[in-house]
């Protein structure tokens, strides 16, 4: 037998070839099948069965499937494991491709790319987050970044230098970054969390952008949007050809790009987003987070709103100005915040609902969340009497003026409308005259097939006689086969035809039934057609105004934003903070709001601290010492978020804040966060602080915590030292420097701009406790002894700790020098000198530091834990 593959798999194979790395969901019938190597694959990645499917160059053929109604679920997984999948619909009815002859094939091509850039499906995005997909050019010197949410439409692009790529990446969170080929990006994307997609150099010309961008606005020329770079149109054009390929022309509903300035906003690196556990806590998810804590939006949009806020506060003292009028209005105001939080509630996600019309996969729920938004809009905007409150009054303004669209779907929706457009039922009687009528007759036709049932019963006397409906008959009229013979038989069977004998009954028909049925069956196809002729419509009458449509979303989430903010504020207690032009950062009684909000849940108090790096105009730094455990990194911490916080608009956990805007924010943290990332952790250490000192400006935030710890004592302590002077002599920046380098805190006798600060604690009978206050001076000993004991270390080794302690303070007081050359000295570490032997049963250093090696298992701890070990291990010695 000759091995030509069948038709339908020439079809396959031609299908296969022209959509590259992606796997081709090929639709046959009621499923999606996959074949060769793409089933391996995704049978693996699904865990689905795989089979077989006739052969291939004498191979059988491996194939598996997925069935169509469930493709969505199967789809996330796959995009989650970092698939794309072509899906190839067939584009006739399979009657038709009979039509033509036995052999031929139902005409199928791909009608779209799904790659985690360009998810649209309300199921496979996640509500309250943006799913952008970004692009990154290069054109002679220049680079630019553009990134696009085509659920939402939001278009945005940015000079961007190749060193600012990844805090920008970090900053977006894209699911996917366009690049051209050869880039050599993969590491920098796979670190932001993105898919990287290489296109061809022709896809980022800059001339072709242009074109592409133009017939995706409709425009003959971008001058109206602003002027752009050719960087910038390149990164734009990518996208347009992207969206192009993937959505098979079908084109998004995009809102015209805006043009950010690269330094419109606090520079946030990736490292510090991380470490400050802005959007996602250091334990991979959402809770935790700094989101997660001041997330009181009531609607999807209000909440990625917020989270664009947070990740991108303003260094624009307008803007910034405008936001806390907004919430300090609402704030002023609780009533109208409650009633405008519960009418919010009701409004649903327009964006996304027009962005599915748009790409018509939408269906009467997108029509009616729109009129749901809409009406819920003019409600709020009625609400809002602001007129001297700017972005209260834009957002009002933007809510008004669409009551003639709200009208036009109030009589032409049902209350609740079906999802799918298929199966009809959304419109509202009354609102078109031509499909009632139809209806009417479909219904009474319905009505008839009873009356004309209990006619037949009376005429044949066969009281089982019933009038049923199947797909392959369709009505019917059936009796028992013990009627048979009398149904059979003249007179009766000059009207009932018979049609199919089953083993227990009879079917007939007869010329009035089909009559019905084909009126019956006329109607309800013509009520179909007409109620598709009327979601077209619709669909065009929204798409008409998607502009103002989207405007009144975004009016929606800034309200919601500012409600939130309101909210939060007043429940916490929250103040409005000063933000202008100058140095300052000082902060009363500020607080942490994760850490408060976990202690709370424990019926914990958080203990609320000042913080003021100004020395008269100049900034200040704070080195801050005190034992471990004390709280140092959340008093870093809280000052950073309060600066983001304030930036983004919002009110502040102080009771007072005046805070000079904030240009960049740094913050390193100790090596123990960056076991995961594969390199050496001092060098990680090492290359981010070269960072900063490379970058921060005179309005930076520098927040540095154990600088130095990923090295041995005297290495670490020079170098936290000389990053010390530098930042106070070169960058002259605002930082706050946590330290367990005792010696360090002589640097502030010596640097004019530099205070000692210390979280206290207090010994009581032998015990450390934690008083979490922060103040100026130094800390007098770091408690290292007794929090060691506290965390479980055997009594032993507590007590021999103390002994070492003692003699090495005494040494000190002696004047003995340093520490090392002391260290010496100490019988522990002359190894000639016998150690006296313990009294038994108490063990040694050495046999205690055995035995916790003995009871671990090393296969059960991970990387994180295996490295305090060695900390806790080392502090045993
Ligand atoms: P350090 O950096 O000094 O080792 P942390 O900042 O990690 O200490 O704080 C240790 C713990 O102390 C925190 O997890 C928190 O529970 C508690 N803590 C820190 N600061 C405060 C505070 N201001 N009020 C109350 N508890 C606090």
């Amino acid at each position: 037998m000759s091995d030509q593959p069948t038709p339908m798999m020439a079809q396959y194979l031609a299908i296969r070839e022209a959509n590259p790395g992606a796997l081709l969901f090929y639709r046959m019938g009621d499923f999606y099948e996959m074949f060769f190597d793409d089933a391996v694959a995704a049978s693996a990645a699904l865990d689905i069965a795989l089979t077989r499917r006739g052969t291939h160059l004498g191979e059988p053929i491996p194939m598996c499937g997925v069935p169509v109604h469930a493709a969505e679920s199967y789809l996330l997984t796959l995009i989650r494991k970092g698939f794309r999948v072509a899906i190839a619909e067939q584009m006739e009815d399979p009657a038709e491709a009979k039509k033509r002859g036995s052999k031929s094939v139902v005409a199928r091509d791909v009608v779209r790319l799904v790659t985690p850039g360009t998810l649209t499906e309300e199921s496979l995005l996640e509500a309250r987050r943006h799913n952008f997909l970004a692009s990154f050019a290069n054109v002679r010197d220049e680079s630019a970044l553009a990134w696009v949410d085509i659920s939402t439409g939001e278009f945005r692009v940015m000079p961007c230098p190749l060193a600012r790529l990844a805090p920008e990446l970090a900053r977006h969170a894209p699911r996917e970054l366009l690049a051209p080929e050869g880039s050599r990006l993969d590491e920098i994307a796979h670190e932001a969390g993105a898919a990287l997609t290489e296109l061809p150099a022709g896809s980022f010309d800059s001339g072709a952008a242009t074109r592409r961008l133009g017939a995706m606005f409709g425009v003959e020329t971008l001058d109206g949007f602003g002027h752009f770079s050719r960087a910038e149109l390149a990164a734009m054009g990518a996208i347009a050809d992207y969206l192009d390929l993937t959505q098979k022309g079908r084109m998004p509903l995009i809102r015209p790009p805006v043009r950010e300035a690269l330094g419109g906003a606090m520079q946030i690196d990736a490292a510090t987003r991380r470490n400050l556990e802005l959007t996602q806590a250091l334990s991979g998810g959402r809770e935790g987070s700094l989101l997660a804590a001041i997330d009181r939006t009531a609607t999807a949009g209000g909440a990625r709103l917020l989270e664009r806020r947070i990740g991108a506060p303003s260094r624009d003292l307008d803007e910034i100005h405008a936001r806390q009028a907004a919430v300090a209005h609402l704030v002023a105001a609780p009533r109208l915040t409650a009633d405008l939080r519960e009418a919010l509630s009701r409004a649903p996600d327009m964006d996304r609902a027009l962005s599915r019309l748009a790409l018509e996969r939408g269906g009467p729920r997108d029509l009616a969340g729109i009129r749901a938004g809409l009406t819920q809009g003019a409600a709020i905007a009625a609400m809002l009497d602001c007129g001297d409150v700017r972005v209260l009054a834009d957002a009002a303004r933007d809510l008004t003026g669409h009551d003639e669209l709200i009208d036009l779907l109030d009589q032409a929706l049902v209350a609740e409308p079906p999802l799918l457009t298929r199966d009809g039922g959304f419109t509202a009687p009354g609102y078109d005259d031509d499909l009632d009528e139809t209806r009417r007759l479909r219904d009474e036709g319905r009505g008839v097939i009873a009356r004309m049932q209990a006619d037949y019963i009376a005429e044949t006397g066969v009281t089982s006689l019933k009038i049923k409906h199947n797909n392959v008959l369709g009505y019917f009229i059936e009796t028992t086969s013990t009627h048979a013979e009398r149904m059979l038989a003249a007179p009766l069977n000059e009207r009932f035809i018979h049609r199919q004998t089953t083993a227990n009954q009879i079917r007939f028909t007869t010329i009035e039934l089909s009559e019905l049925e084909t009126r019956i069956l006329n109607a309800r196809d013509r009520a179909l057609e007409i109620e598709r002729e009327i979601f077209a419509r619709l669909t065009r009458a929204v798409l008409d105004r998607a502009g103002p449509i989207g405007q009144a979303a975004r009016a929606l989430a800034e309200i919601d934003l500012s409600a939130g903010f309101a909210d939060l504020a007043s429940g916490q207690g929250w103040t409005r903070p000063k933000v202008d032009a100058s140095r300052a950062f000082e902060i009363e009684g500020g607080r942490h709001p994760v850490v408060e909000r976990a202690l709370k849940r424990k019926g914990e108090a958080f203990v609320a601290n000042d913080c003021a790096l100004t020395s008269g105009e100049t900034p200040a730094i704070w080195l801050l010492t005190g034992p471990n455990m004390a709280g140092k990194s959340t008093f870093l911490r809280q000052n950073a978020l309060i600066a983001i916080l304030a930036q983004a608009g919002g009110f502040v956990p102080a009771t007072r804040a005046h805070i000079g805007v904030v240009s960049q924010l740094f913050s390193r943290v100790g090596a123990a966060d960056d076991l995961a990332r594969g390199r050496s952790t001092f060098m990680v250490e090492m290359v981010e602080t070269a960072a900063i000192l490379n970058q921060a400006d005179d309005h930076a935030l520098v927040i540095l915590d154990e600088i130095g710890r990923g090295t041995a004592t005297w290495d670490g302590l020079s170098i936290a030292w000389a990053v010390m002077e530098h930042l106070h002599a070169t960058n002259r920046c605002r930082a706050l420097f946590a330290t367990h380098y005792h010696e360090m805190t002589a640097l502030s006798a010596r640097l004019p701009g530099v205070e000692n600060a210390t979280v206290t604690v207090r010994e009581w009978e032998g015990e450390v406790i934690f008083l979490h206050e922060v103040r100026k001076g130094a800390a007098d000993r770091s408690y290292g002894v007794q929090v060691a004991r506290l965390a479980g270390l055997p009594s032993a080794v507590v007590e021999r700790a103390r002994d070492i302690l003692h003699q090495l303070e005494s040494g000190e007081d002696q004047g003995a020098g340093r520490p090392a050359a002391l260290l010496d000295d100490l019988p522990l570490f002359r190894a000639a000198a016998p150690i006296p032997a313990p009294a038994a049963p108490a063990k040694t250093a050495a046999s205690a530091v055995e035995d916790r090696l003995r009871g671990l298992n090393p296969d059960a701890i991970s990387a994180r834990e295996a490295l305090n070990l060695l900390y806790e291990l080392r502090e045993m010695l």
